[in-house]
């Protein structure tokens, strides 16, 4: 069952008019927020995300924080599985004209949906991803969840058709992310974080991957990262919370240090694993 406007429905008779702005102008954000043993991870920083993606594309969150966390138990409640990924999407809603600027009286979109969450395979783990490299050419406002996602569907169909799983962006020599993860770099037994603004999603994984090297004693720096950084670089991380935490072990097809997934990648993945059995599981 999903959510649609206020009401709970099959997804195959879920229906969005063409004249949705979403679907005419792509105005809209979303977000996915993983669930374990059906808990919502981090869902108060997913909410803030949200709110600040409203904020930036000027829309009124449709809903309190306290109505989205009971809308969403519900769409959990209502799956199948006990590990899910709950995707909400808000829209600028239906408008009787196609028109650029905002409608008068704007009634947003909401659909809220689940779909189950399965670790990445175990072979993506033990062998590590490709990437490609490409310059980031898509808008100056990535921190904002965006449902436009043209740029990252081109860029990542670009990996796919290489053979490879994620495509790395450089801005002006440094470091985005890719089109649907954020990257860490590690230097000489240091991690390397971007830092957090305008040009990256700030990612909830992000978040994680860095507690998680403060609480292990793992020398970790967020700032401005180099794309010789990069392409130097021992180890390379792709983050996300669908992907948790991979190892990205080419890029442009040459080998990211040793060509295997690093030490540092196996300490991590281990503490990832822990602080989900033991904090997002609760177990
Ligand atoms: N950057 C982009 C462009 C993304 O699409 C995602 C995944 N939603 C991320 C980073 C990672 O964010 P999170 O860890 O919150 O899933």
């Amino acid at each position: 069952m999903i959510y649609l406007n206020g009401e709970f429905m099959p997804l195959a008779e879920a229906m969005v008019p063409v004249m949705d702005r979403g679907f005419l102008f792509g105005d809209g954000v979303y977000e996915v927020i993983p669930v374990y043993s059906r808990r919502p991870f981090r869902l108060a920083e997913h909410l803030r995300r949200l709110e600040n993606s409203l904020a930036g594309i000027r829309l009124a969150n449709p809903l309190s924080a306290a109505a989205w966390a009971e809308l969403i138990g519900r769409i959990i409640d209502l799956a199948a599985d006990d590990d899910q990924q709950v995707y909400l999407q808000v829209t600028r809603g239906a408008d009787a004209k196609r028109n650029h600027a905002f409608p008068q009286s704007v009634v947003p979109t909401v659909f809220v949906m689940s779909e189950p969450l399965l670790p990445p395979p175990a072979e993506l783990r033990r062998q590590g991803v490709r990437a490609i490299s490409a310059p980031d050419n898509r808008w100056l406002r990535c921190d904002i969840k965006s449902i436009s996602l043209l740029a990252n569907c081109l860029l990542r169909q670009t990996a796919v058709e290489a053979g490879c799983d994620e495509t790395i962006m450089f801005r002006d020599g440094f470091l985005s992310e890719g089109t649907a993860s954020n990257i860490f770099a590690v230097h000489d037994g240091v991690l390397l974080a971007p830092q957090k603004n305008h040009l990256m999603l700030p990612g909830i994984t992000y978040d994680v991957v860095l507690e998680l090297a403060a609480a292990h004693g793992l020398q970790h720096t967020v700032r401005d990262v180099l794309e010789e950084e990069v392409r130097q670089a021992d180890e390379l991380w792709m983050t996300s919370s669908t992907k948790e935490v991979l190892a990205i072990v080419s890029l442009d097809g040459s080998p990211v240090g040793s060509g295997k997934p690093g030490p540092l990648f196996a300490d991590m993945y281990a503490w990832y694993q822990e602080f989900k059995r033991a904090i997002m599981r609760g177990k």
